[in-house]
């Protein structure tokens, strides 16, 4: 007993050591990003006191050649020079007033960023202390097909808000990416090594030789030997009847038996609907597919084509946050999400 506690009690500092980490870095940025918020500030100061002096100059040397052009008395050479002058001064405000646009445009931008890394650390905080212990409310975000040009991205950006997903990686794709998948603590699946239809449909041992052999690829690039698949087309799709009749209602009994857990969706982000789906279609399409449930595995893909997924994912991040969600990467202990078998 006093053992067990005293385990809790380390990875409670461990939890609190980890926090404080965090929050210094959060600390330094922001300490960082207030310097360049005061130096942008200053310059703009310094520059709209310069445009009031361009003004007064452009002011006094227009009042003095009105002044003139009612003398006579004053020589041709002497108003061309404070034309000239005149010209100067214009020329001189012209440009002050387009740094002092630019200067308001930078500030624009950093209060804008500032406000998204206020709303990614609080999503972050919010993950880490619910995801765990949601019993509604829970988000499984899945990517397949990948990994490809936009898998680092996706990265980026899953980090940015603390959450982890899930990928079902293909053998085609590029491989090279699955190390940062798994180091960065997210959950690696198994699709297909080839994801051909006709091959990996044609009897059950090739759909087993197939998974056998993206396994492999997984295992010897990240270490991980998983043990959680989706398949090509979802469980119920109906394109392997026309390679193998049954073929799904066998491996959908088969592969849990061999200790494998499957998983399809119950939101679908519409993102190999098109080629190119836009952006806004994509977070609509996951936020409405999410109304109304308590649990979700949401499907969108990584394949290099699929720069509006990227795109959308901060919405749909955001917008399932503001609906209560947290996030976590799929386990074999999540088994579900499945749809009616059709072959
Ligand atoms: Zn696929």
């Amino acid at each position: 007993m006093g053992f067990f506690k005293q385990k809790t009690n380390i990875l409670f500092l461990f939890i609190i050591f980890l926090l404080v980490a965090c929050l210094s870095g959060v600390s330094y940025f922001a300490y960082e990003k207030h310097n360049d918020y005061v130096a942008i500030s200053t310059s703009l100061t310094d520059n709209n006191t310069a445009l009031q002096q361009a003004q007064k100059k452009i002011d006094e040397l227009t009042a003095k050649i009105a002044e003139y052009d009612t003398n006579a008395a004053l020589s041709e050479q002497e108003k061309a020079e404070l034309n000239s002058q005149l010209q100067s001064a214009l020329e001189e405000k012209s440009r002050l007033e387009q740094e002092n646009n630019n200067l308001k445009s930078q500030i624009e931008q950093l209060k804008a960023q500032k406000r998204r890394e206020e709303l990614q650390a609080q999503i972050a905080l919010r993950n880490v202390n619910q995801a765990d212990a949601a019993t509604s409310g829970i988000c499984y975000l899945t990517f397949d097909d990948g990994p490809s040009d936009n898998t680092l991205k996706i990265l980026d950006i899953l980090d940015s808000y603390g959450i982890k997903a899930t990928f079902f990686v293909v053998g085609t794709a590029k491989t090279e990416y699955m190390p940062q998948i798994v180091t960065r603590g997210h959950a690696i699946g198994l699709h297909s090594t080839t994801h051909n239809y006709s091959t990996i449909y044609a009897d059950v041992n090739s759909y087993l030789a197939d998974i056998q052999q993206i396994s492999d690829i997984v295992y010897n690039t990240t270490g991980v030997r998983s043990n959680i698949i989706r398949f090509p087309g979802g469980s119920s799709n109906m394109v392997s009847a026309q390679y193998c009749k049954g073929i799904m209602s066998d491996l959908t009994v088969r592969m849990p038996q061999l200790g494998y857990s499957y998983y399809d969706w119950n939101v679908s982000s519409g993102d190999a609907s098109a080629a190119r789906v836009p952006a806004a279609t994509i977070v609509n399409n996951v936020l409405k597919g999410a109304k109304g449930k308590n649990s979700i595995c949401v499907l969108m893909h990584d394949t290099s084509a699929k720069t509006t997924t990227v795109e959308a994912l901060p919405a749909i991040i955001e917008g399932l946050d503001a609906m209560g969600f947290r996030f976590a990467p799929l386990t074999a202990e999540v088994y579900g999400y499945h749809q009616a078998v059709n072959n």
